[in-house]
């Protein structure tokens, strides 16, 4: 009786987040002329505009010996174009009393500028003076090497997490270039020349090749017309054949074990799975984010509940998966074991399988799968509240080349995914021919 009765709250408690889900916001799609697409949402609860120009390039389309080439190219937009000196962009968005900032992706590469609404053309003026004109000079690129480099240093490789991560990363994902960093490998930052960062530009930074992204304060005609006059003239490209990158469907069982300096244990395991847009069935995408809330959401999950809580095995475990994508993706687990309860980072591992086999030989209560999937989808409004990050949704859907309308279908799939589906998912996917398995521990650990 107490378990239908939580059920039936659980269900009473989903029902207004997912009704607030379905309320589409105003949302108008154009097409210019050159191929850009413009998307404006529109939203005047504050006085602010977010620009955000997303170009469909990254990491993923980089060839070997060039990594880092798009996260390169990323830096030197702000080192001149032909109405911009270095950085002046900066200084004129603040002095609007607006900011800007950019990041490179796996698929892509995100301008973005947060500026007051009577700002919007000076922030489309720049965005189109930087895609178009940029210098991408060579004494510019030798100082920009250096900050590039740096920030490998600080992001990747001082970092206890981040730098035990990158080779495994690399394992796992043996058949495509979406295993490399995307800051590069540190040899091919070294022989990046500046006529390869033109070479990149020149193929790539293209009208058509982007998605204009416009939310707030700001009304569709007025965004159209400025983005017609700002990016209008700017010729469409004939882009080269990007293909998406797809992933061997069971490499085999992997393992690798790192030494590291300083390093804290940790233990990650990645499965190769399909994401939203290479997944055969249309459920897989939505059960395996339920099968990670389950694993390891809310502190009530299962490795969450088990190793933490009753073992005393870990300090912290992680699930995630990363369901909007262009190509494959991985099934991510992680975990910070308590060597001396655990005795040996092996230990760890056998009890997050055992707990993974628990949901392959027994489909989960409805109840379980009813709070993972209120958790996620009260984690999905809630951060659609934030009109930047209503933004960001429609941007990674667009990249992954599926439309901002495909939220609904998404939303109707997670509603509609069973305990069988999600026992059949964990049985196809979270297998051993698609593990990879990682122990990182600090080099002072001994071993053979
Ligand atoms: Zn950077």
């Amino acid at each position: 009786m107490k378990r239908s009765i939580t059920g039936l709250l659980l269900g009473v408690m989903l029902l207004p987040l997912l009704a607030l889900a379905n309320s589409p916001p105003s949302t108008h799609e154009f097409m210019l002329d050159n191929g850009l697409k413009l998307i404006v949402i529109e939203d005047h609860k504050a006085s602010l505009v977010h620009s955000h120009l997303w170009y469909r390039i990254g990491s993923n389309q980089e060839g070997p010996g060039q990594t880092g080439l798009s996260h390169a190219l990323e830096h030197m937009l702000f080192n001149g174009s032909s109405k911009l000196c270095p950085s002046e962009s900066d200084q004129i968005l603040q002095s609007l009393g607006g900011s800007q900032n950019a990041t490179t992706l796996n698929d892509a590469t995100l301008y973005f500028h947060t500026v007051p609404p009577h700002a919007l053309g000076v922030s489309f003026e720049v965005l189109a003076d930087q895609m178009s004109t940029a210098l991408l000079s060579a004494s510019q690129w030798k100082g920009e090497r250096e900050v590039v480099k740096n920030e490998r240093s600080e992001s990747s490789e001082h970092h206890p997490i981040k730098r035990a991560l990158e080779i495994p990363r690399r394992l796992a994902l043996p058949a495509s270039a979406s295993g490399n960093p995307v800051i590069g490998w540190r040899h091919d930052l070294d022989r990046l020349q500046a006529d390869d960062l033109k070479h990149w530009y020149h193929r790539w930074y293209a009208p058509n090749n982007a998605v204009l992204i416009v939310t707030g304060d700001v009304h569709p005609q007025q965004a159209k017309q400025l983005a017609e006059r700002y990016f209008g003239p700017i010729a469409r490209l004939p882009l080269p054949y990007s293909p998406a990158p797809i992933e061997l469907t069971a490499p085999g069982e992997r393992t690798i074990r790192q030494y590291l300096p300083q390093q804290i244990p940790m233990l990650y395991m990645a499965f190769n799975v399909p994401s939203l847009r290479t997944q055969v069935d249309p459920l897989t995408a939505q059960a395996l984010e339920l099968i990670a809330e389950m694993l390891a959401g809310a502190n009530s999950s299962l490795l969450k509940a088990q190793l933490i809580r009753h073992e005393g095995l870990a300090s912290a475990v992680t699930a995630h998966y990363q369901a909007v994508s262009l190509g494959d993706e991985l099934f991510n687990i992680s975990a910070l074991p308590e060597l001396e309860k655990a005795g040996s980072m092996e230990t760890v591992r056998a009890r997050i399988l055992a707990i993974i086999e628990s949901l392959k030989t027994a489909a989960p209560s409805l109840e379980d799968l009813e709070r993972a999937r209120i958790q996620i989808t009260a984690r999905r409004v809630f951060d659609q509240d934030a009109l930047e990050n209503r933004a960001l949704t429609v941007g990674f859907l667009e990249m992954a080349g599926l439309s901002w309308r495909s939220e609904q279908t998404r939303l109707d799939a997670l509603k509609s995914i069973t305990p069988q589906d999600i026992q059949r998912t964990a049985q196809t996917f979270l297998v051993a021919d698609r593990l990879t398995t990682s122990y990182a521990l600090p080099e002072e650990t001994p071993h053979d």
